[in-house]
């Protein structure tokens, strides 16, 4: 059966726990980083870090305000991505879960040709072994009926996991509650991703 992930950034802090369990589930080292003005770091999604919380910072009249999404892979229901793949099963969709999965295969694709397919800007390369990386919807710990650690991690329940069904249906009824604060709020492309974004204003 499909799964999905919701995140609701209408309850998301920026305590980044989504961010560095995901670092930690993948062991992936730290990755140096200047100070760019922002309290947004890295600046930028990396082959060590398939999580980031992006963090907006603005002026609404005289009042700064914040907004924090925690970006990562949509493992679309039909990829891009894998679409534009020309090497055989270099990126394949895990038939149980309907994750994308980047193999190491991957390394004999065009980058440029997989990075601009996607609509998220999402792919990056690993510039030792030329594989293409990013997150697998932690398809270890799914498939041993675990949560994606960027799921557990969350202490806001920003986050949720389970079956597409039931998160469709969970989205839909949080939406209802959340547009009583935020009218403009909405359910982020629901009908074509597995992580499906409830956003407080529509970009
Ligand atoms: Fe591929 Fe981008 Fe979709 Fe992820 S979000 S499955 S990288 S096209
Ligand atoms: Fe990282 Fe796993 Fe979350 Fe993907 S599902 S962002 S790999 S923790």
């Amino acid at each position: 059966m499909p799964k999905a992930i919701l995140v609701d950034t209408t309850r998301c802090t920026a305590c980044r726990g989504c961010q560095v369990g995901c670092k930690e589930w993948k062991n992936f080292p730290a990755v140096p980083t200047k100070q760019q003005g922002s309290h947004q770091n890295p600046p930028d999604l990396t082959h060590y870090n398939f999580k980031l919380v992006r963090f907006s910072e603005h002026l609404d009249g005289d009042t700064v305000k914040w907004y924090f999404f925690p970006d990562c892979c949509r493992h679309c229901v039909d990829a891009p991505c894998k679409n534009v793949a020309s090497v055989k099963d270099s990126i394949i969709q895990d038939k149980d879960t309907g994750a994308i999965i980047y193999t190491d295969l991957t390394a004999k694709e065009d980058f440029k040709t997989i990075k601009d397919s996607c609509p998220y800007d999402i792919p990056r390369q690993d510039p030792a072994t030329k594989k293409i990386v990013k997150c697998d919807m932690c398809i270890d710990r799914v498939k041993a009926n675990l949560l994606p650690m960027c799921v557990k991690s969350c202490a806001m329940g920003a986050m949720s996991f389970g079956e597409r069904a039931d998160i469709l249906k969970q989205a839909a009824e949080r939406l209802e509650a959340v547009k009583k604060e935020f009218p403009k709020a909405a359910l982020l492309n629901k009908d074509d991703v597995s992580v499906i974004f409830l956003v407080a204003d529509e970009p």
